[in-house]
């Protein structure tokens, strides 16, 4: 399995990412691929995307978008319009490509602020990519499930069935959609059946007397 940081960079000539997906193609190993990051392409010119679009799709490449990280490294040297940084998540979905988003940094000297909150990346990730109506929504945990799990072929081990190790955290809301928009707690995490850690809901106290 290959995962290649690739394309990191505002430069709307880059051409690893394509030049990786030849590769790939040529090898036949586009399924266990990833291409992470690919900055640049969310900078290359529409023509150029459109045709690339139909060979990331026949090669079966995967590809990570890491919000946080992309979001502060990238368009630096730009002064206004000023570029958000990411790959193209949306129309990446739209053309039936599998990418997931990750956090790619904590405590590293790229992006000082990462933790690991899985939560918080889909909360930047839908934003700055726009994906994000109601329809997207409904299925925007997969771009940090599912979708991370088809990249790393993990899935016959990974989901709710029977069978399968108990790995999942348990979140503080009963719809995908309310848990996202309440930006939710964490209740519990199950590592192989056991817990890491519970931690009781959260009391309010409201002494207001109005
Ligand atoms: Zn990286």
């Amino acid at each position: 399995m290959i995962d290649v940081h690739c394309d990191e960079t505002d430069d709307i000539m880059a051409r690893f990412l394509e030049l990786l997906n030849a590769l790939v193609m040529i090898e036949g190993i586009g399924v266990r691929t990833v291409a992470s990051h690919t900055c640049s392409f969310g900078s290359a010119d529409d023509a150029y995307a459109f045709r690339l679009m139909g060979l990331l799709k026949a090669s079966g490449i995967n590809f990570i978008s890491c919000p946080t990280e992309n979001a502060y490294l990238q368009g630096r040297q730009d002064t206004y319009p000023k570029r958000r940084g990411l790959t193209r998540v949306k129309e990446l979905i739209e053309a039936g490509i599998n990418v997931c988003f990750a956090q790619d940094s904590i405590n590293d000297p790229w992006y000082p602020l990462g933790n690991g909150n899985m939560m918080n990346i889909l909360d930047n990730g839908i934003h700055l990519t726009q994906v994000a109506s109601y329809e997207e929504l409904e299925t925007a945990f997969d771009l940090i499930t599912y979708n991370g799990a088809k990249a790393m072929m993990v899935e016959d081990q990974y989901g709710l069935e029977a069978g399968k190790p108990a790995n999942f955290i348990v979140l503080d809301e009963s719809s995908v959609f309310e848990a996202i928009r309440k930006r939710v707690g964490v209740l519990a995490s199950v590592r192989n059946g056991d817990f890491l850690f519970r931690r009781r809901e959260p009391q309010y106290e409201v002494p207001l007397n109005i």
